[in-house]
């Protein structure tokens, strides 16, 4: 049977991410930075419409757009916003496959017929969702390949965010560039319009011999991948054999509370990833990076394999004491959950009894999150 994907894009992520957590900056022109602050890599629509172009150096920016708000980038919000869009989509699709930071396909096949409505419906609803959950505004594409759901989300940015090619690719093949086409570059871009081909209908008319004499495999894929026949299925989430978090300091430090608390929020988002998958940890790791880029590692196993967040830190804290010096100034920290396995809570309770009440907590911690906005609670520690 025929499949549907839809491929879910947040719009302008980081800025939206920014304007979820201060509202006060919504529909204002912002731009959110690179690391160090050093190019623009996000930009409102406001900020778009004026003509700030993407990746820009600040310094001109700045010159050009004096009146542009910009944000110096924070990375472990966006990806605790990702986590959430994708949670929200989940939960509304049979299948999901995590694309990047920003975006992912899902499998909606037969959502039209579970929602009584059609598949713009079942998109708008979806939508309507990830905003009403997350505050992230989403741009959708519906089709019946890959390639065509992302063209259909990229053009529907022009618009009310929704966009569906199924049944008229016809008419829409001889609209779509080359260029515009997902997977192909500016090489790739230019041979096809150096052999005289200029839109997606131009490749869907060539015989597939001559598609493969020219551009191999994938150029026989891609025209079918444009007549709406599925070549790429979504690819399962594979569960992860460790998980590492890891980030810079806004400023290099060497107050322990400080780096504690950075190490408490590392361990609080892997935990989350980690519960996601279903998974155990047996050892974990801390990194530590010295401002002078010197880099320390260590590792211990844990007692019992575990993924709450109480449990992992006592063993990160011992390790991080071991590492720590006080007259250092670190730059930056991170931690790995390792050797994780997947296997029933019941098992794991022989080893322990008190994992069957951590994992009360990890759940209910969870469930807090979810409802009430990411970290709205997580497990502290002691300062000394
Ligand atoms: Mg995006």
């Amino acid at each position: 049977m025929e499949k549907i994907i839809a491929l879910i894009d947040c719009d302008s992520f980081f800025v939206s991410c920014e304007q979820a957590e201060n509202p006060d900056l919504k529909h204002k022109p912002v731009c959110v930075l690179s690391n160090n602050d050093a190019c623009i890599v996000s930009r409102s629509k406001e900020a778009k419409q004026m003509g700030i172009p993407m990746g820009i150096p600040l310094f001109m920016a700045k010159q050009d757009f004096p009146d542009v708000i910009y944000i110096s980038g924070r990375h472990e919000i966006y990806r605790n916003y990702s986590e959430r869009v994708m949670k929200v989509i989940e939960k509304f699709c049979p299948q999901i496959q995590i694309y990047s930071i920003d975006e992912a396909f899902a499998d909606i096949t037969g959502l039209d017929k579970y929602f009584q409505t059609d598949y713009s419906g079942v998109a708008k609803l979806l939508q309507k969702e990830v905003k009403d959950k997350t505050d992230i505004p989403v741009s959708i594409g519906v089709s019946s390949s890959k390639t065509l759901a992302k063209y259909a989300s990229d053009k529907s940015k022009n618009t009310d965010g929704i966009m569906v090619i199924l049944d008229n690719y016809d008419d829409i093949l001889k609209d779509i560039e080359i260029s515009d086409i997902w997977g192909i570059g500016r090489n790739l871009s230019k041979k096809m319009t150096d052999l005289s081909m200029y839109t997606a209908k131009d490749i869907t008319e060539k015989t597939d011999k001559w598609l493969s004499e020219k551009f191999g495999k994938n150029g026989v894929m891609l025209k079918y991948e444009l007549l709406g026949k599925s070549m790429y299925p979504l690819e399962e989430e594979k569960p992860p054999q460790s998980i590492q978090d890891t980030s810079s300091l806004r400023k290099p430090t060497n107050d322990k509370n400080k780096l504690k608390s950075e190490l408490n929020f590392h361990i609080h988002t892997a935990c989350q990833r980690l519960r996601r998958f279903g998974g155990y940890c047996s050892s974990v790791e801390v990194m530590l990076k010295t401002k002078d880029f010197k880099y320390y590692v260590l590792k211990d196993k844990l007692d019992y394999p575990t993924n709450f967040e109480l449990d992992i830190s006592k063993v990160i804290y011992n390790l991080f004491e071991k590492i720590y010096t006080q007259d250092t100034v670190y730059r930056s920290t991170g931690i790995v959950l390792d050797d994780i396995s997947y296997t029933t809570e019941t098992q794991l309770s022989l080893f322990e009894n008190n994992t069957q009440e951590s994992s009360k907590i990890a759940k209910a911690l969870d469930k807090i999150n979810n409802k009430y906005g990411q970290n709205s609670i997580h497990a502290g520690f002691y300062k000394k």
